[in-house]
């Protein structure tokens, strides 16, 4: 990995190797790094490369910079995770989100459940969905990552998201009710590329919900003896499945 410091470009901003940050880059750039003309930084676009860019001017809005190396990188596991997390408190669900791009995780889909204390109206989903794209994006942005992983275009229920998550390799339930089988007692012939994952709500899931997402296939885990916070499964979660196939 290079020393040089790192920002997110969209590759449309990118023409003819010449580009142009604007808002919160500049003034990292200019007042934080203090960074001048012929200063390089790399810059991370969405198309898996990155390019090594030569600051030519910097303005008080606007830096202009060339490309003048590039080099493809892959940060993406070859285990795609796809998480179902039940919606949590505000912040709760919001470092959730940060943690689990930091874990490289490939999908994220709010899911609302029986004992859901936090209920969002139709009318305010837009704007939250908004918000966790935002932060998707800006964590990927501040681990390296150049794909940014989805993030639920709607909250969704249970059964919505067992369905469209048929298709994977595995699927999993992490359940405190669970005390036999934790992730390691589980034996594939074949290493599993895509997993589904569901974390439930600070009430956790119900059993008629555990029954459900059973005859979609969705088989127990647990994460072990203790009862872990509904913002400390997911990230343990996760560790441990990229631990075991995929890049941790
Ligand atoms: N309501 C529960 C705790 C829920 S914790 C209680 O107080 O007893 C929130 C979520 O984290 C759970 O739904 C589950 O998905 C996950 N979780 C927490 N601890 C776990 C454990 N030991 N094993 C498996 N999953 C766990």
């Amino acid at each position: 990995m290079s020393s040089l410091h790192k920002f997110f470009v969209p590759k449309e901003q990118i023409i003819n190797k010449r580009l142009t940050l604007t808002g919160s880059d500049v003034s990292h750039i200019r007042t934080v790094l203090r960074l001048k003309a012929g200063d390089s930084i790399q810059v991370i676009s969405d198309s898996d490369k990155w390019l090594t860019v030569k600051l030519v001017e910097v303005k008080a809005k606007e830096v202009h910079g060339e490309v003048i190396a590039s080099e493809t990188i892959n940060l993406e596991s070859p285990l795609a995770i796809h998480l179902g997390q039940a919606l949590t408190k505000a912040n709760k669900f919001d470092m959730t989100l940060r943690k689990s791009v930091e874990l490289g995780v490939r999908s994220v889909t709010p899911l609302t459940t029986e004992r859901c204390v936090v209920k969002i109206h139709r009318t305010e989903m837009e704007k939250k969905i908004g918000r966790w794209k935002k932060i998707a994006l800006e964590s990927s942005k501040q681990c390296g990552r150049s794909q940014v992983p989805i993030v639920a275009e709607n909250i969704q229920t249970l059964e919505n998201f067992c369905r469209k998550n048929e298709c994977q390799d595995l699927k999993l339930v992490f359940w405190e009710m669970e005390d036999t089988k934790i992730l390691k007692d589980i034996d594939l012939d074949v290493e599993p590329r895509s997993v589904a994952v569901l974390i439930g709500p600070e009430g956790g899931f119900s059993q008629a919900e555990i029954e459900t997402v059973r005859e979609f296939g969705f088989q127990t885990v647990s994460l072990g003896p203790r009862i872990l916070r509904a913002e400390t499964a997911p990230v343990v979660a996760l560790a441990l499945l990229q631990s075991r196939w995929g890049d941790l």
